[in-house]
C-alpha cells in the first residue's frame, strides 16, 4: 500500500495535518510510538475527571480562525486560568498583577505598585535585558523576581536564570490591573469531554498504527509514502549525528485523594527552590463538576534523557545553534517535513502548533 503522506506522531501538529490532508483527498497513514493517540495533549478519565496525563493544557488564542477551527472538534468551557503561587507561607495570585503587588507590599493603587517596582528597577540599571534574569528584574523588580520567578524558573529549567533566554518570561502577562487571567488572549477554555476526543475526531477515518517506532517502521517499509511529516525530535531523526539537543522532561506523581477539593484551584505553583516540585495540578477544577474524589498531579521537572518523554526544548544559545545545524541537514533531506514542538524545537503553545500545521497544509496540499 502506498500513501501520499506518512505522518509520524499523532499529537496536535500531526493530527491537524492528517485531517487536512484527508479532507483534500490524500491517502494518509499516521504512526505513533505510544500506545495511544494525541501526544502530550492526551487526557484520560480517572474517577470521572479528565486527567491531563502529560501536564495541564489550557487552550488559549487570539487567532479567531484557530479558535473556530478547534471549535469544529469540541465545545470549549469557560475556564479561565488564574494560578496561585505559594512561596514559603505566602500566597499570591498570578500572573503578576495588582492582586500580587497589593499582597506583597500591602498597597492598593497602581501608582503605589509602580513606585515600588520603579525604585527597585532603578537600583539595577539594566539597559537591554540579555537573559531571563535581567528581563524579569527589569520588568518586575527584585521582590517579585526573588519570590515568584527565580526559584520556579531554576527548578523548571534546571539552569541559572542568567543562562536562559529572556523570551520565556515574556510569555507571562505583567499588568497593573486587578486581573488574574494568566493569558492575554481573546479566547480561552478547556474542551468539554477532553483533548483525546478532539484528536479522535481529527483522525476519524484515518489509518493509525500505535506502538510503532518510526526508525524500525521505515526500515521495513522504505517506500510506504511519497512524503513524510515528522513531528518527533529532529535530532533523533538524524540519529543525533551532530550531538543531542537538550530538552526538559517532567515526572508526574498523580494521586487520587479521598476529598472533593484539595487546593481550591486547578494550578498552584510552588515558587520556592526548596520544594522539589514546580506545581500541583488539581484536574477537576478545569471542569466544573462535583465528583466525590479528586485527582492531583505533582510536577517534577528533570533533564531529558533517552527513554523519557521530552516536553520543553531548551532554547538557549548552545541548543539554538545546534538546532540551526540540524535544520541545514533537514533542508538536504528529500520528501520530509519537520513540524510541531519537537520537530521545530520551539516552545510552542497549542494555538501556534495548529497555526503552523494549517499553514503547512496550505502550502503543501
Ligand atoms: N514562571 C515563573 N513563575 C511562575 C510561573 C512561571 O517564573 O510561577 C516563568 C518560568 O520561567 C516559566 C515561564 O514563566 O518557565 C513560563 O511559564 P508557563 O506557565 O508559560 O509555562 P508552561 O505552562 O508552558 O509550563
Amino acid at each position: 500500500m502506498n500513501y501520499d503522506y506518512l505522518i509520524v506522531g499523532s499529537g496536535l501538529f500531526g493530527s491537524v495535518f492528517a485531517h487536512e490532508a484527508k479532507k483534500r483527498g490524500k491517502k494518509v497513514l499516521v504512526i505513533d510510538k505510544r500506545d495511544h493517540i494525541a501526544g502530550n495533549i492526551y487526557t484520560k478519565v480517572l474517577e470521572g475527571i479528565q486527567v491531563h496525563q502529560y501536564g495541564a493544557h489550557i487552550f488559549h488564542t487570539s487567532d479567531k480562525e484557530i479558535w473556530n477551527y478547534m471549535n469544529q472538534f469540541a465545545e470549549f468551557n469557560n475556564y479561565i486560568n488564574s494560578p496561585i503561587a505559594i512561596y514559603k507561607d505566602e500566597l499570591y495570585n498570578l500572573p503578576f498583577n495588582m492582586n500580587t503587588f497589593s499582597k506583597m507590599w500591602n498597597i492598593q493603587t497602581p501608582r503605589e505598585a509602580k513606585e515600588i517596582i520603579d525604585s527597585q528597577i532603578a537600583e539595577l540599571s539594566i539597559q537591554d535585558p540579555k537573559n531571563l534574569e535581567e528581563q524579569a528584574l527589569s520588568l518586575a523588580g527584585k521582590d517579585v523576581y526573588e519570590k515568584l520567578i527565580k526559584g520556579y524558573t531554576e527548578k523548571q529549567w534546571g539552569r541559572d536564570c542568567k543562562e536562559l533566554p529572556a523570551f520565556i518570561i515574556k510569555r507571562l502577562p505583567f499588568r497593573f490591573t486587578y486581573d488574574n487571567n494568566y493569558f492575554n488572549d481573546r479566547y480561552q477554555g478547556i474542551p468539554i469531554g477532553g483533548y483525546t476526543k478532539i484528536v479522535e475526531k481529527m483522525l476519524d477515518g484515518i489509518e493509525v498504527l500505535l506502538n510503532t517506532e518510526y526508525s524500525e517502521f521505515v526500515k521495513l517499509h522504505p517506500n510506504i509514502a511519497d512524503k513524510t511529516v515528522f513531528t518527533g525530535m529532529i535530532d533523533s531523526y538524524f540519529d543525533y549525528c551532530l550531538g543531542t539537543l537538550e530538552y526538559r522532561s517532567i515526572r508526574f506523581e498523580t494521586e487520587i485523594l479521598e476529598c472533593d477539593n484539595y487546593q481550591g484551584n486547578a494550578v498552584v505553583n510552588y515558587t520556592e527552590r526548596k520544594v522539589p516540585y514546580t506545581r500541583i495540578i488539581e484536574h477537576k477544577h478545569f471542569e466544573f463538576k462535583s465528583q466525590k474524589k479528586t485527582v492531583i498531579s505533582k510536577e517534577y521537572s528533570t533533564e531529558w534523557k533517552p527513554g523519557m518523554e521530552p516536553y520543553y526544548p531548551v532554547n538557549d544559545k548552545k541548543n539554538s545553534e545546534l538546532y540551526v545545524r540540524y535544520q541545514e541537514l533537514a533542508k538536504e533531506e528529500k520528501n520530509i517535513i519537520f513540524g510541531g514542538r519537537l520537530g521545530s524545537y520551539q516552545y510552542y503553545d497549542m494555538d501556534k502548533v495548529v497555526r503552523a500545521a494549517l499553514d503547512l497544509s496550505g502550502r503543501e496540499l
